[in-house]
């Protein structure tokens, strides 16, 4: 992550000549600072260039969420010193030709923005993820508009060097932005897989394996990668669950969740070409690195980030709450490998399972001495993740201790 805001901090420099404390100066340096901000999110937004940088995409995530929400004020203080400078006419003036229509074209990229900002800072909620999503790629219009008032309105660009160079970049990487983009929406730049097996493992979540039809990608134990099940569609992120380093063979464990992954139930079929994006995520890392005990702490499909590591022994401690008997996945897997395994049902009660739903008074009790010790791992339901990462803190074990991946971008 230090490498990215390292690169934002860099990508500041070339604007620093135009700074200046009086109005007019600072106008134009908040006018470049939003239109770097907004370039800045689009790159963010592209895992096919960030992970040059970092495949870190909850990290990434985490930065463009922050600039997004408060970037925005940048654009809001450079249209106060605007009106400022040049008064409400600005506003006011109804032609359409040179300096006004440069003025009107910002004008659309800062309300533009405005819509942009309530939908994802304010009304995120509201929306669901495909909209939200859809949303999202206003960004790229607003960038165009912003590049036009800039050309007709700045002059920056034509007196200092260090601003037309950037000002270029900026523009060549976002028509290479839209060209991938298009690409990889086609299944292009990707690597094609084909469907060789699809098995039922629980309620609701089936094995999808795939073979390589060219080049393979090489995933770390708990990292994902994004599934494309046909060119044009959608691409969704699954961790990869197996992988096989004769064959080269992958495998999703796959959760019919919603639309998307319920369509994908009903029609993927062995013999399908799939695309394949990754790998991505850096969740399950610290399990190579730590000296200290590994305890999981997994909710429903929230386990397959932890499948490599439980097959190579590195799990000491499995609290994995499920609803019924028959929602629990890898059982087999999972009780072969797992000396310190417990299961929660919070919808059905057996003898042997724990019922009810994971807490810390159940992980204490279980792992005693090594409570205080342990690196703990969890992913799972949202409210599940909250109570025990809460649980976690009260009971004195530090952040940096507790690692967590939460199934959504
Ligand atoms: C790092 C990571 C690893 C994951 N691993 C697994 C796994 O191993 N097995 C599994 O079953 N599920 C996994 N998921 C969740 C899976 O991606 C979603 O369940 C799936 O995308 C839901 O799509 P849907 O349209 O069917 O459901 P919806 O009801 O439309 O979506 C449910 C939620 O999934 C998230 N989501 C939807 N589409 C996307 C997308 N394109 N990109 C990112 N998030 C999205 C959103 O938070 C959304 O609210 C993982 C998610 C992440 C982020």
């Amino acid at each position: 992550m230090k490498k990215i805001i390292a690169l934002i901090a860099v990508s500041v420099l070339p604007f620093v000549p135009i700074f200046g404390l009086e109005k007019y100066s600072l106008a134009l340096f908040f006018g470049y600072m939003s239109l770097l901000l907004i370039w800045w999110q689009i790159v963010l937004g592209n895992r096919f260039i960030t992970k040059y940088v970092s495949v870190d995409l909850v990290g990434i995530n985490k930065i463009h969420k922050f600039m997004g929400i408060y970037g925005f004020f940048l654009l809001v203080t450079h249209y106060i010193l605007v009106l400022a400078v040049h008064g409400i006419t600005l506003i006011t003036d109804r032609s359409f030709s040179g300096f006004s229509l440069g003025v009107k074209y910002g004008a659309i990229a800062f309300y533009l923005t405005f819509g942009l900002w309530l939908t994802s800072a304010i009304f995120r909620k509201k929306f669901s993820w495909d909209w939200w999503k859809r949303l999202h790629f206003i960004a790229y219009p607003i960038f165009l508009l912003a590049i036009l008032h800039s050309n007709i309105i700045g002059t920056s660009h034509q007196i200092y060097e260090s601003v037309t160079y950037m000002r270029s970049l900026m523009i060549f990487t976002f028509l290479s932005i839209v060209i991938m983009r298009i690409a990889r929406w086609a299944g292009l730049l990707k690597h094609s897989h084909k469907v060789v097996d699809i098995k039922s493992i629980s309620n609701d979540v089936k094995l999808v394996t795939l073979q390589p039809n060219g080049k393979n990608i090489t995933p770390n134990n708990g990292q994902f990668a994004y599934l494309q099940a046909k060119r044009f569609g959608q691409a969704h992120p699954f961790t990869v669950s197996h992988v096989n380093k004769q064959t080269k063979q992958l495998s999703f464990s796959i959760k019919a969740s919603g639309d998307w992954t319920r369509q994908l139930h009903s029609e993927l079929a062995v013999g399908d070409k799939v695309f394949i994006d990754g790998p991505y995520g850096v969740f399950t890392t610290e399990i190579a690195n730590t000296r200290r005990p590994v305890v999981v702490v997994a909710g429903g499909i929230g386990i397959t980030p932890f499948l490599r590591w439980a097959k190579q022994g590195k799990i000491d401690y499995l609290f994995y709450g499920n609803r019924t008997l028959n929602d629990i996945a890898f059982k087999d897997v999972l009780e072969k490998n797992i000396a310190n395994l417990t299961h929660v049902l919070s919808d059905e009660e057996s003898t042997n399972y724990e019922q009810g739903y994971i807490k810390t008074e159940l992980i204490k009790k279980q792992t005693g001495k090594t409570f205080k010790k342990a690196q703990y791992f969890i992913c799972g339901p949202p409210v599940m993740m909250n109570t025990v990462e809460n649980g976690l803190r009260q009971a004195g074990i530090p952040d940096s201790r507790i690692h967590s991946e939460r199934f959504s971008l």
